[in-house]
C-alpha cells in the first residue's frame, strides 16, 4: 500500500515522484520500458521564459531558478532570434514583442547564423537569455532524488483498470496490483483515457503532434554557439543539436493518444518554409520523430484535484511547455496534496485548477 500513485513515466510525473518522495510513500507506474519515451523524450529542449500563455509565463519563471542551479543546472546559453521577409513586418513586430526580441539588423543576423539568406530576410530580431535545457539530465536528476527517497518506480507497468472501494485505490497493470490513498493521473496524451479508467469525468484534452527532422550541414559550418532562429509565425524553427541542425515544422494536427511518428509531406512542408530564409539547401535529412503536445481546452496546464474526487490529482495538459514548467508545476502540485501553504499565488492556482472546466 502507498500513500501516492503516480501513473505516467514523462517529465511530469517523474518530476512529482521526487517532490513527493521527500513527504509521502510513492509508486510511478510507467507502461513503456524507460523513463521518457514519449513526449519528454522528443522534445526541442528549450527554455523561452516568454512562451506559453500568462499563467504558462509565471510557472517557467518560477521554474528558472531551479532549472538554472539545481543540481549544477540543465540550462546552457542558446539565444533565440526571429527571422521576417519582406510583407511580413506586422507579425515580425507581435512575435518578438510577446516573445520579448529586441530588432538587430541583418548583419547582426547573420553573426548569430551564418546562413540566413540576405537576399529574402529583411528583418531580425534576438533575445540573449533563451536555453537549451538538457532534458536528459532534467528527467535523470528527477529519477534519483525519487529513487534516494525510497520511491518506487515501476516500468512496463500499463495500467489497465483502475477501482475505488472503502477510499482506496485499486490499480490493476501488467505488472501486478498496486494500492494507494491518492492517484495521480500524469499519462500525457492519455490523460483522459486514465481519467475515463478512475471514473473521473474527462476534461477534452487535445494531442497536438509536432514532428522534427535532423539535417547535415555543409562541413565548412561549426553550429555549435548557433541560436534558436525561427520565422514570425511559428510556423517553422531550427536549433543546433548534436552538431546538426534540427528543423520542425512546428505543426499543431489534433490526433488521438499514440506512438508518434512525423509524416513525409509535413516535414517537407516545413523544411521548405525553413529553407526560404538561408543559403544552404536541405539536401538529406538523416532522422525524423514527432511527440504529442497535449493542451488542455484553454492551453494552460491542469494541476490539482479533480472536481467529483479529492483524492484524484491531475499533473497534465504540458503542452509545449513540460520541460521549462516542471520544478514550479511539480512543486505546486506537491503542496496541494501534503497540504503545504503555496509558494504560488492563488489567482495562478485558480487558473490551474481542474475544477476550471464545467
Ligand atoms: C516536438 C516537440 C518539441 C517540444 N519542445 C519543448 C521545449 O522546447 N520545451 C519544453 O518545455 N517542452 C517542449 N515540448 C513539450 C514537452 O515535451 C511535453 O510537454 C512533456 O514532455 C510532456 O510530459 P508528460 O510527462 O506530460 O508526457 P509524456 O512524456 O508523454 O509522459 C506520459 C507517460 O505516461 C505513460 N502512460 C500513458 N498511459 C499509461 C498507462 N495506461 N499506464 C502506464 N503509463 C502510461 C506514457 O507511456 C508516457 O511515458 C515539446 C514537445 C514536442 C513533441
Amino acid at each position: 500500500m502507498f500513500n501516492v500513485i503516480i501513473i505516467g513515466g514523462g517529465i511530469a510525473g517523474i518530476s512529482v515522484a521526487a517532490r513527493l518522495s521527500n513527504h509521502s510513500s510513492v509508486l510511478l507506474l510507467e507502461r513503456e520500458s524507460a523513463l521518457g519515451y514519449h513526449a519528454s523524450g522528443r522534445s526541442a529542449a528549450s527554455f523561452i521564459k516568454d512562451y506559453g500563455n500568462d499563467t504558462t509565463r509565471d510557472l517557467n519563471s518560477l521554474s528558472f531558478e531551479y532549472l538554472h542551479s539545481a543540481n549544477n543546472g540543465v540550462l546552457s546559453n542558446r539565444g533565440l532570434m526571429i527571422l521576417a521577409k519582406k510583407g511580413q513586418k506586422n507579425e515580425f513586430k507581435s512575435s518578438s514583442e510577446s516573445l520579448g526580441l529586441t530588432e538587430i539588423s541583418l548583419s547582426e543576423a547573420l553573426k548569430a547564423v551564418p546562413i540566413v539568406n540576405r537576399k529574402v530576410v529583411k528583418y531580425a530580431s534576438y533575445r540573449e537569455d533563451v536555453y537549451d535545457l538538457n532534458t536528459n539530465r532534467l528527467i535523470q536528476n528527477f529519477d534519483r532524488e525519487a529513487k534516494r527517497n525510497n520511491a518506487v518506480i515501476k516500468i512496463n507497468s500499463a495500467v489497465k483498470k483502475i477501482e475505488r472501494s472503502k477510499s482506496i485505490w485499486r490499480v490493476l497493470t501488467d505488472s501486478g496490483e498496486y494500492h494507494s490513498n491518492i492517484l495521480v493521473n500524469a499519462s500525457g496524451a492519455w490523460v483522459d483515457y486514465i481519467s475515463n479508467l478512475a471514473g473521473i469525468e474527462k476534461i477534452g484534452f487535445l494531442p497536438m503532434r509536432r514532428s522534427m527532422a535532423r539535417i547535415p550541414l555543409p562541413s565548412e559550418f561549426d553550429v555549435t554557439n548557433w541560436a534558436f532562429f525561427s520565422g514570425p509565425n511559428e510556423d517553422w524553427y531550427a536549433k543546433p543539436d548534436a552538431g546538426q541542425l534540427i528543423v520542425s515544422p512546428a505543426e499543431e494536427d489534433l490526433v488521438e493518444p499514440h506512438d508518434a511518428w512525423a509524416e513525409d509531406l509535413t516535414i517537407a512542408e516545413g523544411i521548405s518554409r525553413y529553407q526560404e530564409f538561408v543559403t544552404t539547401p536541405v539536401k538529406r535529412i538523416t532522422s525524423n520523430w514527432a511527440g504529442l503536445r497535449t493542451f488542455a481546452p484553454d492551453r494552460s496546464l491542469v494541476i490539482g484535484p479533480a472536481k467529483c474526487n479529492s483524492s484524484f490529482f491531475f499533473m497534465a495538459g504540458q503542452g509545449g511547455y513540460g520541460f521549462q514548467t516542471a520544478p514550479a508545476a511539480s512543486n505546486l502540485l506537491k503542496e496541494l496534496i501534503m497540504g503545504l501553504p503555496h509558494n504560488l499565488e492563488k489567482k495562478i492556482i485558480k487558473k490551474l485548477d481542474p475544477k476550471r472546466f464545467n
